[in-house]
């Protein structure tokens, strides 16, 4: 495995192997790789002759300066774990290498950016979508891999990708939970044993919402029963709790025949989580 950290280098690499008409698969990541990661890396090592991974903590991503300072790292093993998944180049750039000057340039999704994740992190999205377009120009890959867990994360890069016709495709991978139906996350390694314990009550309050919403509940009843679940919860303060279109994640009011999900984020011992579950798939 080769490790790369300069975007001529990756860019030099991968553009080479393009043009031999190889296909690359991307999965991009912050890093404290957990077994979420893994299957990503494995889809993309299964649909693609060559696999990139890269590793970089997006500094424009994050609306809070201790959520950056805080967040897990851990290049070196890492590494290991990539190597013994076959992949063929990992890219690590440091944050010079990516932004040798502060982007000016700012992303707006419109509406489907002003809820959720968008609504309580303002600047997230535009962050994540300027990463992304230059971890693209670096990578050329012909695949990239999203997880699902970040649901709006993933529509929003199709998004881009269709806005601004960039030459690959989007790969949606579903949610890897542990055994405790607690949905992996590199942020789960800063919560205590009593924190895990209390973070897996999310979970439980996704299926509650998916038994009333086969019973027929409205979307008003479900999220009231829900919210008060999470709320005799102690060491839980949820974020919000919606339950919203797929496609355009636009508020549901109504129980009909159609796609829902339901997404939450909440605060467990300081640490955010977030967490989404099919109501009803297409
Ligand atoms: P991150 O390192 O948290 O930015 O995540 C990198 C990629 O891995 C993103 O596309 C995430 O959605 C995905 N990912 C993280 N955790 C999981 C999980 N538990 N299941 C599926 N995908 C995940």
């Amino acid at each position: 495995m080769q490790v790369l950290n300069l975007p001529v280098e990756i860019f030099d690499h991968t553009w080479s192997l393009k043009i031999q008409g190889k296909s690359i698969g991307f999965v991009p990541t912050m890093g404290a790789l957990h077994e979420g990661h893994f299957h990503l890396i494995k889809r993309a090592r299964e649909e693609n002759e060559i696999v990139v991974v890269s590793i970089f903590v997006n500094p424009l991503q994050f609306n809070r300066d201790e959520d950056f300072n805080n967040y897990p790292r851990s290049v070196d093993q890492d590494l290991v774990h990539l190597r013994k998944l076959g992949v063929d180049v990992a890219y690590v750039p440091s944050e010079r290498a990516m932004y040798p000057e502060l982007p000016q340039i700012k992303l707006d999704f419109g509406l489907m950016e002003q809820v959720m994740e968008g609504e309580f992190r303002p600047g997230h999205f535009s962050g994540v979508g300027v990463v992304v377009a230059k971890l693209f120009n670096h990578c050329n890959p012909t695949r990239a891999y999203f997880g699902l867990k970040d649901l709006q994360q993933y529509l929003l890069v199709k998004r881009l990708v269709s806005d601004l016709s960039l030459p690959l495709d989007i790969v949606g991978v579903p949610i890897v939970r542990e055994e405790s139906g607690l949905a992996m996350s590199s942020r789960n390694q800063r919560l205590s044993q009593e924190g895990k314990r209390i973070a897996r009550t999310i979970y439980q309050g996704l299926i509650l919402a998916r038994q009333l919403w086969e019973d027929k509940s409205s979307s008003d009843e479900t999220n009231q029963t829900v919210n008060a679940f999470y709320r005799e919860q102690k060491g839980l303060s949820m974020e919000y709790v919606q339950i919203v279109s797929p496609n355009t994640l636009r508020p549901l009011e109504n129980n009909k025949l159609e796609p829902a999900v339901i997404c939450v984020a909440g605060y467990v011992e300081g640490v955010r989580l977030i967490d989404n579950l099919y109501l009803r798939q297409d």
